[in-house]
């Protein structure tokens, strides 16, 4: 999608911290870190929010949960994690492309509304 700015990010055309690349999949710090590791799970694919996930695209959702493991213990996420998906308004989604953040290095709060 030419306006969306994770597309941008997938592209090279906006410049990102990368953590993990491959064909399929692209993580980087987020830029407004709301822990001390914060980082964003993005298919390259275009996929708007999880309300867009189907039978035909949501392999990548499965694919992205497989290499959590990694990007994690590269990151030195070793005393754990959290991963959180917002959807659509309410959901306090503001980028159009379907992200997982991935959230460590320290313990988190339990607030999770
Ligand atoms: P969400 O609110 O779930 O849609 O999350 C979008 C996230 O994208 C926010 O945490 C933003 O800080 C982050 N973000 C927006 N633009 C960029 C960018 N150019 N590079 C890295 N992170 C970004």
């Amino acid at each position: 999608m030419s306006d969306c700015v994770f597309c941008k990010i997938i592209a090279g055309e906006i410049p990102s911290r990368k953590v993990y690349e491959d064909d399929r999949i692209l993580a980087f710090y987020d830029l407004e870190p709301q822990a001390p590791v914060h980082v964003l799970i993005v298919p390259k694919e275009h996929i708007g929010c999880a309300d867009e996930l189907d039978e035909e695209n949501s392999a990548v959702v499965g694919y992205i949960f497989s290499k959590i493991p990694e990007i994690a213990a590269s990151l030195k996420l070793t005393g754990g994690y959290r991963v959180v998906n917002n959807c659509r308004e309410d959901g306090g989604q503001s980028v159009f492309h379907l992200h997982f953040h991935l959230l460590g290095g320290k313990k988190l709060g339990l607030d999770m509304a």
